[in-house]
């Protein structure tokens, strides 16, 4: 007598269920379950410790690079010098540096990681969803710094990049994507301290989509980010790469096994925090956002902070909207 077959839609939906289970049951190892202030400083170094581990980037070198000036352009209130510096020997950054004009004494500066895409190109020339927003702010009076990440823009050989690959080999060879662009914009952070027009107690970062995620483990790890806005990123792995295919580039191994997003977020406490969510969003969702919102809010009660955090929700999809985020930075550093 011939066994009954497994129904086949039982077979291949299989292994979603099961990544579901497997995420209820092991998923954020490591977040913090203490409910006073000294519980979460000490869980808070413990924490970094282990967010720094899994990005790998320990055998990278701690310098700060010296800038080429490539060329300038004059605009009314500012100068954008495109300038160049080097992370390794090997390894040159090009960027946008946007310097006020009348900058004589130390400024508010922000720094401006690129999503995935075109680079930083995109991101100071474009319309569309990042509303030029190095513009917007070095016309508020902020020194302002937009890096080429590695795989994209101009250092890509094809202009779309070569990201999915970066990310294998560095996997390869035990370390990621994300703490090589990390650990680049921890070197950024080092030459804009060296400029004597930046005020190192008002350096903030701001970022959208891979740039909000580039901006959330910054923020989480170096404490020079004073205030931070991640625009459409900061939901929770369960929500997104969890969900559904993204290009891999973005994701580090084991990372949600120890930590959600809103407990990466949670390395950022005290310090201002804004997040933004665009209700039209397909990939980043509202609710998620919201959620992880609830859960940050309630840390930032019992610190005793709750107005360092806010979620702005605003009518719009994947893209930033500008004009909280200049208020909200606006709020900590010109007030
Ligand atoms: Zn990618």
């Amino acid at each position: 007598m011939p066994a009954t077959e497994f129904d086949p839609d039982l077979i291949k939906n299989a292994f979603r269920k099961y990544l579901k289970g497997f995420y209820a049951e092991h998923s954020r190892q490591m977040k913090f379950c203490g409910n006073t202030p000294e519980s979460f400083v000490e869980w808070k170094k413990s924490a970094q410790q282990r967010v720094l581990e899994l990005l790998s980037i320990d055998h990278l070198p701690v310098e700060t690079p010296e800038m080429r000036i490539i060329k300038e352009v004059k605009y009314d209130n500012y100068t954008v010098k495109k300038i160049q510096y080097q992370t390794l020997p090997e390894l040159i950054v090009p960027a946008y540096l946007f310097i006020p004009e009348n900058c004589s004494s130390p400024s508010p500066t922000l720094l401006c990681p690129p999503g995935h895409g075109s680079g930083i190109n995109q991101v100071i020339d474009e319309e569309g969803a990042y509303h030029k927003y190095p513009h917007v702010f070095a016309e508020a009076g902020y020194i302002t710094l937009v890096p080429e990440h590695i795989s994209f823009g101009e250092r890509s050989t094809s202009g779309q990049g070569e990201c999915s690959f970066d990310h294998e080999a560095l996997n390869l060879l035990g370390s990621t994507v994300i703490g090589y662009r990390m650990w680049e914009l921890q070197r950024s952070l080092d030459l804009l301290e060296s400029l004597p027009q930046v005020d190192p107690d008002r350096i903030g970062c701001a970022g959208l989509s891979l740039g909000g995620e580039m901006t959330l483990y910054l923020a989480a790890c170096d404490p020079r980010i004073k205030v931070a806005c991640v625009a459409c990123f900061l939901t929770s792995f369960k929500g997104t790469f969890l969900k559904e295919a993204h290009c891999t580039c973005g994701y580090v191994p084991k990372m949600a096994r120890d930590f959600e997003h809103v407990d990466i977020a949670s390395l950022i406490a005290p310090n201002p925090l804004m997040i933004q969510a665009g209700n039209l969003d397909p990939s980043f969702l509202v609710e998620d956002a919201m959620e992880a919102y609830t859960e940050l809010l309630e840390l930032y009660q019992m610190l005793d902070v709750a107005n360092f955090v806010t979620l702005d929700v605003f009518e719009g999809g994947h893209e930033f909207h500008l004009d909280p985020v200049l208020a909200w930075f606006e709020q900590w550093f010109k007030d």
